[in-house]
């Protein structure tokens, strides 16, 4: 939970925002000529914030080799054709969201996307740095850059006697050519967006996009609100922005570039707003509502020491899943029982190289440790897919992808299995750490029966060497388990129940990779929907599959934060549900009003439609009238 919630203070940057280039005139702070603005998107991390927008458009990417030798002109020269190219398409995807936009800002952006959409053409730009990498052996990110400059300087040479606004003019074309210079640098470099970090306090970040890893980097105690053009309800970002307790709206079309630095603007993340220059009625009630969000995460926090029990007496397993170890200390505030998803990507996140055994059993001790004899499902590394992995690449381990679409490539226990050193040290790292508590090990992206009995091999071999070594390794052997995220795996469920301890069913994939459609992404979002019957059907084969065996058997994807689902994945036989810690008082509530039998009979009358739309008014339905709708 951010500070602004905790306090229902209003969140104010105490700093002022560090300056920033200007793309297009702006109202100015507060000017009552400009009436606020209102833009729609995802929310994706409940809560409201108010505060000053840090517009976080990314700094220069550090250039960190300048010239080439002459065999590498080639590659050069393809390296800043990719990185145009991927600049046209980020560009190229901006200008086709702009349909969402009020039309006076639409006729304000597109002229811009339009100019950026030329100069990454044939342009005089493109063509100069290509010259300069030929002729002076300079670097791409040099080359542009030097060729910006260029440019820049040209257009600001203006003759004497241009009165002020044409003077504003060129200025603004010279700033134009920077940025898209700077969006090919950032796209030749990948640099991460370390500068996040330091935020000023109370800040709403706005910026056109946020990778997972940089949400990681985010500090919820000074940040008060965020809010991205782009992303969809349950990618990654979405994901470390719930476990951060960051309210968060993504999606929101158009926000980078009208939300000037320092403006005032409310992030509703429970409705999927934000407001730029709020009138005095909307900030009243912006205050209004952080006060009422407050008071009633109070009152949730009052159930953390009551049981997870159905009225009819079945004891329901709640566990947090985590993503940081900033994380750890609100999984007993929240009344979680253990972790049921380790989400062990961060340790691989933000740095050059792959975290060593020792670094590894170290972390995954002390998180163990803190359950204090509540169990722990420790993921192994689910890389790749939106996910970057700088880490791996630093370390030699895999090229940079290159996938059309890497969500279908090299991902999971695919990367995993293919690199068995990664593995095999991750593998060693949580059994030396087991002893300290109870352990599970999960393997991500299953999608056939092979994958599971080579990484059970190459499992039971790493425990024979640490105990050759002389090692303490958990005995019996902690559970090796599965995530059913992919369709693969949910539909080869039976099968892959004899080769495994436990499933964890990952609505997120598998919603993603049923329905087509990209969890992150934010133009068909509105189709991305876990109640989609093919994805329900899919969870019951996987669910029914595991219990014929009397297998455990969880659901870990955001579905299982959802209150309104709650009695549908009870009445599909779900007795284990894992979620960011935040969620569980809410599921909690929801469990101790629900009886068995009656979600039960909710769940058949679900599976009986064919119809998502339908699924889902008889699930809001049952939410609004209790039992008795069922
Ligand atoms: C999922 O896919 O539902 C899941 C829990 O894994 P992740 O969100 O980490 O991909
Ligand atoms: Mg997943």
């Amino acid at each position: 939970m951010s500070r602004t919630e905790e306090s229902g203070l209003e969140a104010r940057a105490s700093s002022p925002p560090p300056p920033q280039h200007k793309r297009l005139k702006k109202p100015p702070r507060g000017d009552p000529q400009f009436p606020e603005q209102t833009f729609r998107g995802i929310a994706v991390s409940a809560g409201i914030a108010i505060g000053a927008v840090f517009g976080a458009r990314e700094p220069a990417a550090e250039i960190t080799r300048h010239s080439i030798e002459f065999g590498e002109i080639a590659n050069e020269e393809a390296r800043l054709a990719e990185a145009v190219a991927r600049s046209r398409k980020q560009i190229a995807k901006l200008r086709s969201r702009l349909g969402v936009l009020p039309e006076d800002s639409q006729a304000e952006i597109a002229p811009l996307l339009d100019a950026y959409a030329q100069m990454l053409g044939q342009s005089r730009l493109v063509r100069g740095a290509s010259r300069r990498i030929a002729e002076q052996l300079r670097s791409a990110e040099s080359a542009i850059t030097a060729e910006a400059e260029e440019i820049a300087a040209v257009i600001l040479a203006a003759p004497d006697g241009i009165n002020d606004d044409e003077r504003v003019s060129l200025k603004r074309r010279a700033d134009e050519v920077h940025e898209i210079a700077r969006r090919v640098v950032r796209n030749l470099t990948r640099q991460p967006f370390r500068s996040l970090a330091g935020l000023p306090e109370g800040a709403i970040l706005v910026a056109e996009n946020l990778r997972p890893a940089d949400a990681a980097l985010l500090d919820p105690a000074r940040l008060a609100g965020v809010a991205i053009e782009e992303g969809g309800a349950d990618g990654h970002t979405a994901v470390m922005l719930r476990a951060l307790g960051i309210p968060a709206v993504l999606g929101a079309a158009g926000i980078a570039d009208a939300a000037e630095p320092g403006t005032t603007a409310v992030v509703d993340g429970t409705g999927g707003s934000v407001i730029l220059h709020p009138s005095a009625a909307s900030l009243a009630s912006a205050r209004r509502a952080v006060a009422a969000f407050a008071r009633a995460r109070q009152k949730l926090a009052r159930m953390r020491h009551l049981p997870a029990v159905t009225t009819d007496g079945h004891p329901i397993e709640l566990q947090a899943n985590l993503e940081l170890p900033i994380e750890l200390p609100l999984i007993a505030q929240a009344g979680a029982h253990g972790i049921g998803l380790l989400r062990t990507e961060f340790l691989f996140m933000n740095r050059e190289n792959v975290p060593d055994e020792d670094t590894q059993a170290e972390t995954y001790r002390l998180v163990i440790e803190a359950m204090n004899g509540d169990p722990v499902s420790v993921r192994v590394l689910d890389w790749g897919g939106e996910k970057d992995i700088e880490a791996l690449t630093g370390a030699g381990l895999v090229s940079e992808s290159t996938e059309t679409n890497p969500a279908l490539g090299m991902r999971g226990i695919r990367l995993l299995l293919s690199k068995p050193e990664l593995l095999e040290t991750q593998f060693a790292a949580i059994l030396r750490a087991s002893v300290a508590g109870p352990t599970r090990v999960m393997l991500p992206m299953i999608t056939n029966v092979e994958e599971v009995r080579e990484a059970r091999t190459i499992y039971a071999s790493v425990a024979n060497r640490l105990r050759r070594r002389g090692d303490r390794v958990a005995d019996p052997l902690p559970p090796l388990g599965i995530m059913i995220e992919t369709p693969g795996a949910a539909l080869s469920a039976d099968a892959l129940a004899l080769e495994s301890d436990f499933f964890a069913i990952g609505t997120n994939d598998l919603t993603m990779y049923t329905v087509a459609v990209d969890r992150g992404g934010t133009e068909v979002a509105h189709l991305y929907d876990p109640l989609h019957p093919a994805v329900l059907r899919l969870v019951q084969f996987a669910t029914e599959a595991a219990l014929r065996l009397r297998m455990p058997v969880s659901v870990c994807g955001e579905m299982a934060a959802n209150p309104k689902y709650t009695p549908l994945l009870l009445g599909l036989g779900i007795r284990s549900f894992s979620m960011n810690a935040s969620a569980v008082p809410r599921v909690k509530q929801a469990v101790r009003g629900l009886s068995i039998d009656s979600c039960v009979r909710l769940a058949r009358r679900v599976m009986d439609q064919s119809d998502g739309a339908q699924i889902r008014t008889i699930v809001d339905q049952f939410g609004r009238a209790g039992p008795s709708a069922a």
